[in-house]
């Protein structure tokens, strides 16, 4: 990744145990090539992993500053992952150099005895409940964790502000940071349409009274110029789901607590229940940790847990643990299959191996709760997942169709998916009314959109170059 350019050439903030000898000899000369030590932290500002996954990379003592329900989300989602690199962000397994039997010295295989603990610092909750501070601490992998608490950000030798704003899952924040030459306020993703979206006026109001010097500003929807509110979601997903028969599979990314509710309430309304998946579940119990609102799954009637056809001999404890805990609630392929008007399943593309199992019948409907694909391999992702609908003749609702050579959701079957980012608009509200003297936009596909629209305003525009630096 180093040598590709996809993780930055800064040597000294990597963990060890994956260098290999002489590592960093080929990239001193390099353009890029820096040296950083002492680095004080990392700021995390929510669960999604194209902001957390390369946190996997870094040294284990470089502290994570997080939101408690960012930290949390992270290790349920690793807990109950497959374990691919880019999600060991709260552990990990070390390498070490081992010689195997038969084999050449020089082999590097994960460690069999320890998972390592990264430092999380929290900035919002510092007493946590008894069974909050186990699930931190729980060893997931049958292996010890060295168990390392959770810090609160007080100690840290910086002024620091943690701006809590509304996003597609829970936890999200801004941050802001005094610096030699005034604050520099950091964004992360956002949005005002939200249910939560008074966090990101607070945000907003509390950022622009720092008179910031930079504003380090997200600009995923730049080109949007209006938003999908919930309310919506659930008023277009109650009528095509109201009106089927056969099974319903809705695909929208649990994780995004909100949604999951929309979904909930629909299932509710329709008599039907809401089928997870365990992952899901264990994301839920964990975020009830923290937040009394979410629901009980034990308590909630419209909700079940689905349990997937094939299983591995010695499940993880977490997956023991939601069987163990909600034994009553679990359904099979073959409970679906029998009454397939019962059940709204919670699948997405991923879990299309069950279907075979439930032999859906031709009544069913495919709801499509989520964002168009964004790159190539998504692209692939979607053909795939139309051969599958067309093999078992599923009728999809606001799923994207390839036409004119983009993918598209037709436009009746629009506004199944209230989108984690803030419009055009909204994002040049934000920018206007936060005033900062410099304005660096990331996260985004046209960052130019922000240096025509924002001429008029005071605020300097600066574009980041890859890998560049911006002197504040
Ligand atoms: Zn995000």
């Amino acid at each position: 990744m180093l040598v590709m350019g996809l993780l930055p050439q800064l040597e000294g903030i990597y963990r060890t145990d994956l260098e290999t000898e002489n590592l960093w000899q080929q990239f001193r000369r390099a353009e890029h090539y820096r040296k950083l030590e002492d680095i004080d932290g990392v700021l995390l500002t929510h669960a999604h992993l194209d902001h957390s996954g390369h946190i996997s990379f870094l040294k284990e003592d470089i502290p994570v500053y997080a939101t408690a329900t960012t930290a949390f989300i992270a290790k349920a989602m690793q807990d109950s992952g497959k374990a691919p690199f880019d999600q060991q962000v709260c552990y990990f397994t070390p390498r070490v150099e081992e010689c195997l039997e038969g084999w050449k010295q020089g082999a590097y295989v994960t460690s069999s005895r320890e998972d390592r603990q990264r430092r999380f610092c929290v900035a919002d909750r510092l007493e946590l409940s008894e069974e909050a501070e186990k699930f931190w601490e729980k060893a997931t992998r049958k292996k010890k964790l060295g168990s390392q608490s959770l810090d609160d950000i007080g100690r840290c030798s910086f002024n620091l502000r943690c701006f809590p704003v509304d996003h597609s899952i829970p936890g999200a924040c801004s941050w802001g940071i005094e610096t030699s030459s005034g604050w520099v306020i950091y964004s992360g993703d956002l949005r005002l349409h939200g249910r939560h979206g008074k966090l990101t006026e607070s945000m907003i109001k509390e950022a622009a009274q720092l008179h910031p010097r930079a504003l380090i500003l997200e600009g995923t929807n730049v080109d949007k110029t209006s938003n999908v509110y919930e309310q919506e979601v659930y008023e277009n997903g109650f009528k095509a789901i109201n009106g089927a028969r056969g099974l319903v599979i809705a695909d929208f990314s649990p994780r995004d607590v909100n949604r999951l509710l929309t979904f909930l309430h629909i299932a509710r309304d329709t008599k039907r229940k809401l089928t997870i998946l365990p992952k899901d579940a264990y994301l839920l119990k964990t975020m009830r940790l923290l937040e009394p609102e979410i629901p009980d799954i034990a308590q909630e009637d419209a909700i079940a847990i689905y349990q997937k056809t094939t299983a591995s001999k010695s499940p993880d404890s977490w997956l023991r643990s939601i069987y163990q805990d909600y034994s009553s609630k679990i359904v099979l392929a073959k409970d679906v299959s029998s009454n397939q008007g019962d059940f709204i399943l919670c699948f997405s593309f991923w879990d299309l191996n069950e279907l075979p199992s439930i032999q859906p019948r031709a009544d069913s409907l495919y709801v499509f709760s989520s964002s168009e694909p964004h790159n190539e391999e998504q692209e692939m992702d979607f053909w795939r997942l139309h051969h599958w609908l067309e093999h078992f003749r599923l009728q999809a609702y606001g799923l994207p169709l390839y036409r004119n050579g983009k993918w598209e959701i037709p436009e009746e079957e629009k506004g199944l998916h209230a989108s984690g980012h803030a419009c055009g608009p909204d994002l040049l509200r934000i920018a206007r009314e936060i005033q900062p003297e410099l304005l660096i936009p990331v996260h985004s596909e046209k960052p130019e959109f922000y240096v025509d629209n924002l001429s008029d305003s005071g605020i300097k525009v600066t574009l980041p170059t890859e890998y560049g630096m911006v002197e504040i």
